[in-house]
């Protein structure tokens, strides 16, 4: 899953960056309001962390400039303790949720997964299942027939992608930009890498294998029945 972080401190931006790096996401970073709404116009992240203060643009014409061009990526406002009234004015405008800063790490985390388990359609998911898979958001785990599978961090977030978009075929180039921040095709061998183990954790001891390679185009996650 990838962020986009609007951050001027560098101090917070890094902090915020190097915690969710390790939590697993994909992050890139900005700092000033005109490069932020730039990115956000030209990308497709499943979530933006808006600094409210920023040189450029601040955080809430940024909010609004997404909004009007009728993307709906869920938008976390960061405001000052001394803005109490930005927060009223950041939902009002359409923020899924706002932090107030000095925030723990922890806190922070639990509301960027809360976004994310609510996804676009609004509905807070707690568990993704296809078959006999279940993803436990929450809890980071997956199972298989009530199997406990042991993923790593950036399997987990290719299981999660593969899920999430189910039976819909993936080319390799997304997955990588998606869960790795790459864009180059020939980076691609990491995603083959990944793929194969994290099919051989899941597929290899049932008779069912979910995820496909369609030659030539990408990966599926699927029951085929067959
Ligand atoms: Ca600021």
């Amino acid at each position: 899953m990838k962020i986009l972080i609007v951050e001027d401190e560098p101090k917070t931006g890094e902090y915020l960056r190097q915690g969710l790096s390790e939590a697993g996401f994909v992050i890139e970073l900005v700092q000033n309001g005109n490069d932020g709404l730039h990115r956000a116009l030209q990308n497709e992240y499943d979530l933006v962390i808006l600094d409210v203060m920023l040189p450029g643009l601040n955080g809430w014409e940024v909010l609004q400039s997404i909004r009007k061009h009728g993307l709906e990526m869920p938008v976390l406002f960061l405001t000052a303790r001394d803005q109490v009234d930005d927060r009223v004015k950041g939902l009002e405008m359409g923020a899924d949720d706002y932090l107030v800063k000095p925030f723990s790490f922890a806190e922070l985390l639990a509301r960027v997964r809360t976004i994310l388990r609510r996804g676009r359609g609004g509905i807070d998911a707690k568990t993704l299942s296809v078959a006999d898979l279940e993803l436990d958001l929450l809890r980071r785990r997956a199972t298989r027939g009530g199997r406990r599978i042991d993923l790593t961090a950036k399997e987990f977030g290719l299981l999660e992608l593969l899920m999430r978009r189910h039976g819909e075929v993936l080319p390799r180039s997304l997955i990588a930009s998606q869960v790795w921040d790459m864009n180059f095709d020939s980076d691609t061998n990491v995603v083959e890498v990944a793929m194969r183990r994290l099919r051989s954790k899941m597929d290899d001891e049932f008779d069912q294998k979910l995820i496909h390679t369609v030659r030539g185009m990408g990966y599926v996650l699927e029951e085929k029945n067959t």
